[in-house]
């Protein structure tokens, strides 16, 4: 069965709301394997609501509308659609005589804009709202299904599990399952290039989907049999992890800072840190995690040269000698947490974010990041490109990165 979403209502199309409908059932027709080729958005308005329609029917056995059921006058979406099918809006008593209570309490007359809100198309099938006062309908026809639900998320989500999928159930042949492995510290270009031939497979598919410093690449697979999509999936997650063997970090809902924080707890570590460049950064992502305090005991923001001399007791000749952005002082970071911190893994971070050279000539984006692992120490040097703020992240990255590859 192929399906199409058309989502109606000028708020989503100037960017005021956006379009969650759309995702959650996108989400929910995949699950079940039903097709979904078109997902449209139209205003509020008549002629286009109209144009809209007509070629989801064209292309589509399923067509899942959702807005414009409210009683205003551009809540146009129940009148276009009985007025496509050439059939009669009918009220639905039991949605009628709850507005016209609240109204009987104001004194007035249910207003013919309510009357609309309550109604349905004549030969369709009632979609309860247990939320809000518009009742949604089904209507079939030339073997072709039409839903109709209201807009708000909170009323349509509720209609759609409740009384929208029950009834899909019985169309959809097939299961689909997904799993998605999160891939980090490997450029876009270089997965798109190492899993091209993943990429152009029908089914399975794989995908990718490029996130901020990390690719997240999804399999999905259809069949009949549970187990056997399972098998699949399995299979393939094997393959792509062969190809990355360090670099996959979760198949499941974590970001990349909980699986840091939940590594270093389950191999019983505790970490420091001292941060110039990052100021803090690590702290932070580490900190966000719940359950950080297991592991993590405190560290520095030695920004400025004295701070780093004062608090990690480094001295000012060498900090002149050398420059604050060196592996020297790097490592004299590292040595100074050592005194201070008990702790088994310490990171230092130093470099230039820009948008000046440092006083000893360093180019904007060169960072030394220092780790000492249960008394094993090393400092690296990376050079970044990007804005301030994007150097920084990225040194924030590389450190935990680094730092998972060598407990995990
Ligand atoms: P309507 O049924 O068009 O009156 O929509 C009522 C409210 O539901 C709108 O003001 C939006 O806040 C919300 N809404 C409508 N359509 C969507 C959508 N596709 N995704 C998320 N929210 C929506
Ligand atoms: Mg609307």
């Amino acid at each position: 069965m192929n399906s199409e979403i058309i989502c109606v209502g000028t708020e989503l199309l100037v960017g005021d709301i956006l379009n969650t409908n759309a995702k959650y059932i996108s989400e929910k027709l995949a699950a079940i394997g039903i097709n979904l080729y078109y997902q449209t958005v139209v205003g509020d308005n008549h002629e286009r609501l109209k144009k809209v329609l007509d070629a989801a029917y064209k292309r589509a056995d399923l067509v899942i509308l959702t807005g414009g059921l409210g009683p205003t006058i551009d809540d146009i979406t129940k009148e276009v659609v009985a007025e496509y099918h050439n059939e009669k809006l009918v009220k639905v008593d039991k949605y009628y005589n709850i507005l016209a209570k609240r109204y009987k309490q104001m004194n007035a007359e249910v207003p013919a804009g309510g009357i609309k809100e309550v109604s349905i198309l004549e030969n369709s099938t009632l979609l309860e709202n247990e939320v809000g006062i518009a009742p949604g309908f089904s209507y079939e026809k030339d073997n072709k299904i039409t839903v109709v639900m209201p807009g708000p998320p909170s009323e349509m989500t509720v209609m759609f599990d409740n009384e929208v999928m029950p009834a899909l159930l019985k169309y959809s042949s097939d299961l689909i399952r997904f799993r998605t492995l999160k891939i980090i510290g490997v450029p876009e270009g270089k997965v798109d290039e190492d899993l091209a031939e993943y990429f152009v497979m029908s089914n399975p598919t794989v995908a990718p989907y490029a996130k901020t410093g990390e690719v997240h690449v999804r399999i999905g697979v259809k069949g009949k049999n549970e187990a056997e999509l399972i098998k699949e999936i399995d299979k393939i997650e094997k393959e792509i992890r062969a190809v990355y063997p360090d670099n996959i970090y979760t198949t499941g809902e974590e970001n990349f800072y909980d699986i840091v924080v939940k590594t270093l707890h389950e191999k019983g570590l505790a970490l420091a840190t001292a941060e110039s460049i990052t100021g803090g950064k690590i702290a932070d992502y580490i900190v966000s995690v719940a359950g950080a305090s297991k592991v993590y005991k405190g560290g520095y923001i030695t920004y400025s040269n004295e701070e780093k001399e004062k608090l990690l007791g480094i001295e000012k000749d060498k900090i002149d000698k050398y420059g604050a952005v060196s592996n020297e002082i790097c490592m004299e970071m590292l040595n100074g947490l050592e005194r201070n911190i008990p702790a088994d893994i310490y990171i230092a971070t130093t470099g230039v974010a820009g948008p000046d050279k440092d006083e000893k000539d360093n180019e904007v984006g060169t960072v030394f990041i220092g780790f000492s692992i249960k008394g094993e120490k090393t400092v690296k040097k990376y050079t970044y490109s990007g804005s301030r703020n994007a150097i920084r992240e990225r040194a924030v990255r590389t450190a935990l990165l680094e730092l998972w590859k060598s407990i995990k």
